[in-house]
């Protein structure tokens, strides 16, 4: 077994709740163009069969997409996209040209795209993990050799990879793959939202998890973080006797959310489109705390129209009758997710660009066909819709939001409050909109200037930070003075430890992967709202990260500590 790690305790961030076991499964990494390659004989017809890979890699991704649920799908087809981007495919036709071989010309276009890419950071930066997945399956197809990524799986496994791209995750059979774990990523990646949402236990930026050799057991638990590598049959029985407890106490879990003296905290579903929609609409949760109409948009190339995007929102509305809420959140577009029709150019530095909200004030016209189409679908279907914009700054832009929001004839308005600016002055943020809604993930990197993606950077990112508590703190303060709603749909609202936290800091409501929510109202059940008042002190008075997550852990009610 070499260096392999054997019989370990390996820890990461937990961030799908669950116990799994099964023998490892590697992803297969990259596979790499063949150093002693020699130049294509014709390059005009090595470019013809170079082309041909790139379309296979396409429709393959297309075909995925097919299988996928919504949020899976749109990804599988924006990266679809970058095996068809002309401008890949000229880069790939000078190499050839140049003389080199056509496995090594594809790998030559893709780094020189990747370099362009990491050098524009945010969004751009980001997409290098996909870029180089068409790269690697190009190459794949170009030398006749299996695609890279998850092998096919006799059994329910636990999948361990460096990283699992987005188009990765999202296709993985929810029936084989009993756990993943990945070495790098972090809290609020698109391979923890996507692993979240799908209810598949995961741990990511577990060091060491490279080093475990194909086949050895592993138990992990996801909301732990915990990793046992051929773990004895005692650690295997207490991990899955944690697994069985949390079930036996999530079953008697059901209804609203609400403490236990009685203090209502709605639980509500994050979604990415209609079949999220229908999927959160069956389950047992109070509405929709978040739907991200951009990636509905992901992979669009012309603005989708007023009737299309009616048809869609009436859909996405309709499983959720008149007494359910949904929160819309208008396009959120720029940095990490780009939406192709609403490109204002490039940006030195994506995150802190246009986007969102600013991009919505540069683009009117979208704004308000979205607006009107939500107005239409909410008349249709008599849903309870409110409509929030994304990375609000300013008391101003939420004015021009909520007034906006009102021409359009929609009855509620709220923001999101993700940029610490915006928590700060949540008092002149919040007076001419009905609601907030804290977006811990941006706010956690804006907070501590930590790029999101930047899974060496987790630690930063971190949502128990007592700097970011704080900032929450400020914001629900803000809000209670007007007394508003205040709600949070980041990540972190899924966290049932936190969950308790945020309650005592005055947030009214918590939306989540739907998967997240039983624990939630678990942990809810067992605290009155005084015990999360006094949890989150502690939070807020710890001064680090750890401190506070141990504090919380060890104050809070046992019957909770013993499952998560
Ligand atoms: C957030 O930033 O916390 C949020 C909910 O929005 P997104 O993750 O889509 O940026
Ligand atoms: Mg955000």
């Amino acid at each position: 077994m070499g260096s392999a790690v054997d019989q370990q305790n390996l820890h990461g961030i937990g961030v799908s709740a669950g116990a799994a076991y099964g023998p490892a499964v590697i992803v297969a990494p990259a596979v790499r163009a063949p150093a002693d390659e020699q130049p294509a004989a014709d390059p005009d017809v090595a470019l013809v069969e170079v082309k041909a890979a790139f379309e296979k890699v396409a429709v393959d991704l297309e075909q995925r997409a097919a299988r996928a649920d919504d949020t899976a799908q749109q990804i599988l087809k924006a990266t679809a996209l970058i095996a068809r981007d002309k401008g890949l495919h000229k880069a790939t036709g000078k190499q050839l040209a140049s003389g080199k071989g056509p496995a090594t010309s594809v790998h030559l276009a893709v780094e020189e795209y990747a370099a362009q890419f990491e050098a524009l950071g945010g969004y751009f930066a980001e997409r290098v993990t996909d870029l180089r997945d068409v790269g690697s399956r190009t190459i794949a197809a170009v030398l006749g050799v299996p695609a890279p990524g998850v092998p096919n799986l006799a059994e329910p496994s636990i999948i361990v990879a460096d990283d699992l791209a987005p188009a990765e995750t999202a296709t993985l059979d929810k029936a084989l793959v009993a756990g993943i774990v990945t070495q790098e990523g972090g809290r609020t990646s698109h391979t923890a939202i996507l692993a979240a949402q799908m209810g598949i236990p995961a741990v990511v930026h577990c060091e060491g998890a490279l080093d475990i050799a194909a086949g050895t057991p592993v138990a992990i638990d996801g909301g732990t973080g915990e990793v046992l590598v051929s773990p004895s049959p005692e650690n295997v029985a207490t991990l899955r006797d944690r697994g069985a407890r949390r079930e036996a106490a999530l079953a008697g879990s059901a209804g609203p959310g609400v403490t236990s003296d009685g203090h209502p905290v709605s639980l509500l579903a994050n979604i990415g489109g209609v079949e999220d929609a229908v999927e959160a609409g069956a389950a047992d949760c109070e509405g929709v705390g978040l739907f991200r109409t951009e990636f509905v948009f992901l992979s669009s190339s012309t603005a989708p129209t007023l009737e299309e995007q009616t048809q869609i929102y009436t859909k996405v509305f309709e499983p959720f009758g008149s007494d359910r809420r949904v929160i819309v959140r208008t396009l959120d577009a720029g940095a990490d997710k780009p939406l192709a029709f609403a490109d204002l150019g490039p940006e030195e530095n994506p995150a802190l660009g246009r986007r969102g909200l600013r991009l919505s004030q540069a683009r009117e016209d979208l704004l308000d066909t979205q607006l009107e189409a939500l107005a239409a679908a909410a008349s249709a279907t008599g849903a309870d819709v409110r409509v929030m914009a994304p990375m609000v700054a300013t008391a101003d832009e939420a004015d021009w939001f909520a007034q906006r929001v009102s021409a359009a004839g929609l009855a509620k308005s709220g923001v999101m409050i993700e940029v610490p600016a915006a928590a700060l002055r949540a008092r002149d943020v919040l007076a001419n909109v009905d609601f907030g809604s804290l977006g811990t993930n941006d706010l956690a990197q804006y907070t501590m200037a930590a790029d999101r993606m930047a899974g060496a950077l987790s630690a930063l990112l971190d949502p128990w930070q007592p700097a970011v508590l704080a900032v929450i703190d400020a914001a629900c303060k803000g809000a209670a003075e007007l007394g508003k709603p205040m709600g949070v749909c980041g990540e972190s609202g899924g966290d049932a430890l936190l969950a308790l936290v945020l309650t005592g800091l005055g947030v009214h409501s918590l939306s989540m992967a739907p998967s997240k929510v039983p624990m939630v109202r678990y942990a809810l059940s067992l605290h009155s709202l005084d015990d999360c008042r006094r949890l989150a002190q502690l939070a807020l008075g710890a001064r680090t990260a750890a401190d506070a997550l141990a504090a919380v852990r060890e104050a809070c009610n046992p019957d909770l500590a013993a499952l998560v």
